[in-house]
């Protein structure tokens, strides 16, 4: 049994596409999501395997929290996400459900009840600085999400990735959510800078990459405007090529299960095996295996690093 010190939280993920990009980008705008690192679809299951696997990652773990991530798991398809999130929810877990919530609305009478916390992102405190980041009109669907949350008291939190320009907009974006954090509970904010990950290119990094220092100085900030509030903030700064990340387990909803056990120039997570067949304990214990034998942390699981920004 893996305990929940060891692990104690686990991606789940139910389809790796996105809706995003089906938003046009605004005029001064290079893009939509163009930082985004997800892949086309590569999951393929039923709700009867989507169970089994809930099932064995309870059966084998203390973990006490499923992040539901992708892509997007608010998809205009049935993704199994309604039972999934029951399920994992009737097993025990926290239910952390994380997306840009473009279709929550669409969806939300059959997932309100199973859903611990909603994470939503946002990059700006405005439809200028938001909609730059995730296409025209993706501010007044956050909004008209929040206002539908906030009103029903649900859980919240925030991801927010930046650039250099938009750091300035971040005590903003702080005033917003302490405003919020005032009528409904608000867990935490993680605050991202472009990593060079996944289909990188020197393309992004122009438009995206900026100097670590302003980053973390800038996060240091806000954390003081938000103290006393207990919202957690979290940083996700870039990483050189040669640095490790913290050790996260995805479990993909075929029952695939995959690591980060190299570094951030490794084109993709480790596939460990399928934890319908190889058992999830043991697969987990090989990726602690590996990354000890290649000296890389074995800092367990959690929010701070998430699949999508
Ligand atoms: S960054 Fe998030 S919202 Fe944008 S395309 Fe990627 S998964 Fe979708």
């Amino acid at each position: 049994m893996l305990t929940r010190d060891e692990l104690g939280i686990v991606h789940l993920v139910l389809n790796t596409d996105c809706n995003a990009w089906d938003l046009p980008k605004t005029a001064e705008s290079p893009g939509v999501c163009r930082f985004c690192y997800r892949e086309r679809n590569r999951v393929h299951t039923d709700e009867a395997t989507v169970r089994r696997v809930i099932d064995r990652v309870r059966a084998e773990s203390d973990a006490h929290r499923i992040v539901f991530t992708g892509g997007d798991p608010v998809m205009p398809y049935d993704n199994h996400l309604e039972p999934a999130l029951q399920h994992a929810q009737a097993a025990g877990f926290e239910t952390n459900l994380h997306t840009n919530g473009l279709l929550l609305a669409d969806r939300y009478a059959a997932l309100r009840d199973h859903v611990t916390l909603y994470s939503l992102a946002v990059d700006g405190p405005d439809g200028q600085s938001a909609d730059w980041f995730r296409g025209s009109g993706y501010f007044a669907a956050f909004q008209a999400n929040i206002a539908l949350l906030v009103s029903d008291r649900r859980r919240l939190a925030f991801n927010t990735f930046t650039t250099a320009a938009s750091l300035a907009t971040l005590p903003s974006l702080a005033e917003t959510i302490t405003g919020l954090a005032a009528r409904t509970p608000v867990e935490y904010w993680l605050i991202s800078q472009y990593r060079p990950i996944g289909r990188a290119n020197s393309r992004k990094a122009d438009l995206y990459a900026y100097d670590r220092e302003a980053f973390t100085e800038a996060v240091a900030h806000v954390r003081g405007l938000l103290s006393g509030t207990g919202i957690q903030v979290y940083d996700q700064p870039t990483r050189a090529a040669e640095d490790p990340y913290p050790f996260r387990v995805w479990v993909l909803a075929d029952g695939t299960v995959t690591a980060d056990l190299g570094s951030v120039a490794a084109p993709s997570n480790t596939v460990l095996g399928n934890l319908l067949s190889d058992g999830f304990e043991p697969l987990v214990r090989r990726a602690f295996a590996s990354r000890s034998t290649t000296g890389t942390s074995t800092a367990t699981s959690s929010e701070k690093e998430v699949t999508a920004p």
